[in-house]
């Protein structure tokens, strides 16, 4: 008999009858005599909706209230899958996230884990029922509800399993693995069918939302090996672990876009040593992380400074930038827009020359107008206009022979 943690993404239980199906398919692994624990997320859409409501009383809701709001669209699903399970003739239970004890602390809206207790778990499986989490919610000490960041299902369903050190971890969603590139925009995309974390963590970080990126970073720190695959066939999916053959001699692995990236600029601030300190140790206090960086050259003494939040940070980051200038004649702050960040993903990079090259020469070849780069030894990326997303994404796909 395995343990076995299964996650179901937003659209495979996206409606009733998905859900059924999700029931249908966990049926399958009871039957075949494994104990199974569920983590579920909210039907699709739920969550932005809840924000979107949210956001009409402010810009910037109280994030405590937010996670009492955005921990409800987990709850209706738990709630739904254990009935479909019942419906089938299936022993079925529904957990919050408090009660299967996942303790986060209070950074609310980015909790993070700081312990899971499993609560009645064992106790459940042992009776033969099925257990169903709500994925994305915690609690801190002090009994408030917590989420774990956009995408944490990911991550509630890896930390279950490290919990309850499970034998088998499975993310259902809707592709049928991790492909080279995003395969809604990329159409010849391939299918990696085992890769590192270190590859997958860049993937996420740059965007390819297929993992929350915190989750393949707690995948990694306690060696969860998990499987990404689709809730809707039967294909064998993408297994993550730490070691991966061949990707070595893989120069190039992958593409990845982020369509969450705004644009800012602070203009006429002083060219002198500190100025980006203050402002990036300030923005860094109030929990916004900063993404690729330009300062221009200054002249007279003033500089600019142009980087890219998210989106979700930008109405947050404004106004601290604003409090910033108030006391610095002349600064002003700009939101310059939003834009795409598109990357390309490679550990072979490190002993491979050439790269930088070849990938701005395709950009120039398709008329891609780059407004800002940044590198580390595995990866390029460049903040281009929404609109050049899927053709910059595409064309350097090409160019790097990922299709082959
Ligand atoms: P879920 O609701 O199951 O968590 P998500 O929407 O969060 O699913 O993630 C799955 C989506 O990730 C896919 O529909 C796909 O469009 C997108 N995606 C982006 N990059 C990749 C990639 N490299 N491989 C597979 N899917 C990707
Ligand atoms: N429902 C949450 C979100 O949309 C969590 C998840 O789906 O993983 O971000
Ligand atoms: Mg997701």
């Amino acid at each position: 008999m395995s343990l076995i943690v299964q996650k179901y993404g937003g659209t495979s239980v996206g409606d009733t009858g998905r859900i059924l199906n999700v029931a249908k398919r966990i049926k399958t692994f009871v039957d075949g005599g494994n104990q199974v624990v569920v983590v579920v997320s909210a039907r699709s859409g739920v969550t932005n909706e809840l924000i979107a409501r949210a956001k009409t009383f402010s810009p910037e809701p109280d994030e405590r209230e937010m996670d009492m709001l955005l921990a409800v669209g987990e709850q209706e699903t738990i709630a739904l899958t254990a009935m479909a399970l019942h419906s089938l003739g299936v022993k079925a239970v529904s957990r919050t996230g408090a009660q299967a004890g996942i303790i986060t602390d209070d950074a609310h809206t980015r909790a993070r884990i700081v312990e899971i207790t499993g609560g009645d778990i064992r106790e459940c499986l042992d009776r033969g029922e099925v257990v169903i989490v709500a994925g994305f919610q915690g609690i801190d000490r002090h009994g408030n509800v917590s989420t774990l960041g956009r995408g944490g299902s990911d991550l509630s369903a890896i930390a279950l399993a490290a919990a309850l050190k499970a034998d088998v971890c499975q993310i259902y969603t809707d592709v049928s693995g991790v492909y080279t590139a995003d395969p809604r925009v990329v159409k010849n995309a391939r299918k990696i069918p085992e890769m590192s974390y270190e590859e997958l963590l860049e993937m996420a970080s740059l965007g390819s939302k297929v993992m929350q990126a915190r989750s393949v970073e707690f995948a990694q720190k306690h060696n969860v090996v998990f499987e990404v695959r689709s809730s809707f066939n039967n294909e064998p999916g993408t297994i993550v672990k730490s070691e991966a053959p061949s990707l070595e001699d893989v120069v190039i692995s992958g593409v990845a876009i982020d369509r969450n990236q705004t644009k800012v600029t602070v203009s006429d601030i002083p060219d002198k040593p500190g100025t980006a300190a203050d402002i990036f140790r300030e923005l860094g206090e109030a929990g916004i992380v900063v993404d690729m960086i330009v300062q221009n050259v200054g002249r007279g003494g003033k500089a600019n400074l142009t980087f890219t939040v998210s989106k979700d940070d930008a109405a947050k980051a404004e106004k601290v930038l604003r409090a910033h200038c108030d006391g610095i004649k002349g600064a002003t702050v700009s939101i310059t827009g939003d834009i795409a960040k598109v990357s390309v993903i490679g550990t072979g990079m490190r002993s491979h020359s050439g790269v930088a090259a070849k990938f701005f020469q395709t950009l120039a070849e398709n008329s891609i107008n780059v407004q800002i780069i940044t590198t580390s030894e595995i990866k390029i990326s460049v903040g281009i206009s929404l609109e050049d997303a899927d053709l910059a994404a595409n064309a350097l796909h090409a160019a790097f022979a990922l299709d082959k």
